[in-house]
């Protein structure tokens, strides 16, 4: 979302809120007959002034947050709200209602994300298999999911045990890195090591 109404930023579904104990459904967008914004994204600001939450020179977010700061940005307060935190919590709902686990990896720790490595693999695909039409693409992308061997990914699944054991062994990202290199190389004889359970599991 940003601050302002319109532009490109997401449409989200209606919230709610509470006034005097009465449950308010809001509106995400303006009506279609809004003389300047019409069906269009109203923006935090004018989210949080019809809640009578928006404060005066209010910034759109901190450079971080103070974990108990409750009034220090727009984005903080608006993620404080019951409607907002509901929504979080409804993906992973929806994630465990499917008969998954909803694991939240940290921030900024792509190397614990195989799916990342997977994406790379298949934009590779379409740029090796480019003629910069938008067609061309389309039919591309089945065949550049595809084209990722079942092994590749069960090996970048093993080598993000790997790093998890790294750090769950107390190692800093350099030591983490450079047990993953010997890891990955063949060369890793640690005795502390994946148990070979584990490492199976994901080496079929
Ligand atoms: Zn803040």
């Amino acid at each position: 979302m940003n601050l302002r109404p319109g532009g490109k930023q997401a449409r989200l579904r209606d919230g709610w809120y509470w006034s005097n104990g009465i449950k308010i459904s809001q509106k995400m967008n303006f009506d279609e007959d809004h003389p300047e914004f019409p069906n269009q994204p109203k923006g935090i600001k004018q989210v949080l002034v019809e809640r009578g939450l928006w404060l005066p020179d209010l910034r759109m977010q901190c450079k971080s947050c103070e974990p108990e700061a409750t009034q220090c940005c727009a984005k903080r307060i608006l993620n404080l709200q019951d409607d907002f935190k509901e929504q979080k919590s409804l993906v992973q709902e929806v994630i465990e209602k499917a008969g998954h686990l909803c694991i939240f990896l940290p921030k900024f720790h792509c190397e614990l994300n195989p799916i990342e490595f997977f994406w790379g693999a298949v934009k590779r695909y379409l740029r090796e298999h480019c003629d910069y039409t938008f067609e061309t693409l389309k039919d591309n992308l089945l065949t550049a999911l595809a084209s990722v061997d079942i092994k590749t990914i069960r090996r970048w699944e093993h080598r993000m045990i790997c790093w998890i054991q790294a750090y769950y062994d107390g190692l800093d990202a350099k030591e983490a890195q450079f047990r993953v290199k010997e890891f990955s190389s063949k060369r890793y004889t640690s005795h502390r090591r994946i148990p070979e359970t584990l490492a199976r599991q994901f080496d079929g």
